[in-house]
């Protein structure tokens, strides 16, 4: 099967990360828990000067290796590779977080994964004149069975594969949306991705 893996906040906790850097820099205490909004200047009410410092910080190299591993991520990624599965990360980070990324990567036991970095959310929410590895046209030839996200706003990017099974991680600022269809399945951790992707693929191999 193939499978898209996004990067923050499903392979790791980027928003907890977030929430210790807005106290750093600005002094704005916002919990985790209560990170609402996937927009993190409407999260942590910061305007567009301090946005996009905060941007800049939260993608510079050592900060975004420093991010921790979500649970049982690599593990269970590593089986589905072990399983002849392929795996694509396919992230809203611009290439110029390529490199740190790809480390990040690789010092998680993730080496035989693929990544890129695609244009989720538009050239206002994200680092300015950003670049970025996978051309919207390349990204639509590419097809997946199986799609691990957490953010409401990349949910159209899968709008093009009717038969994708999409499993939503639980996180604070996705649990009000709405989903798309009944392919989208709320998940709260890596085991329970896991299950959710083994009993899918059971009954995959028996329809075919
Ligand atoms: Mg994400």
């Amino acid at each position: 099967m193939r499978i898209y893996v996004d990067f923050d906040d499903c392979l790791c906790e980027t928003a907890k990360a977030f929430s210790e850097l807005a106290v750093e820099m600005f002094d704005k205490h916002v919990p985790y828990e209560n990170i609402k909004f996937f927009e993190l200047d409407k999260s942590f009410d910061l305007d567009a000067d301090q946005f996009e410092r905060f941007m800049i910080k939260g993608h510079e190299p050592d900060v975004l290796l420093s991010y921790e591993e979500t649970p049982g991520a690599s593990k269970v990624i590593n089986e589905w590779i072990t399983q002849g599965h392929d795996v694509s990360i396919i992230t809203g980070r611009p290439f110029s977080s390529y490199e740190p990324s790809r480390k990040w990567l690789d010092d998680h036991g993730l080496k035989d994964v693929k990544l890129y970095c695609l244009n989720k959310y538009g050239r206002d929410s994200f680092i300015k004149n950003s670049d970025f590895s996978l051309e919207l046209e390349d990204y639509y030839k590419m097809k997946f069975d199986f799609a691990i996200e957490d953010s409401p706003k990349a949910f159209r990017f899968f709008d093009h594969l009717p038969d994708l099974k999409v499993l939503v991680f639980d996180r604070p600022w996705n649990r009000e949306c709405t989903f798309p269809n009944d392919n989208y399945t709320r998940c709260f951790d890596w085991e329970s991705i896991q299950k959710v992707y083994t009993e899918h693929e059971k009954i995959a191999r028996f329809s075919h």
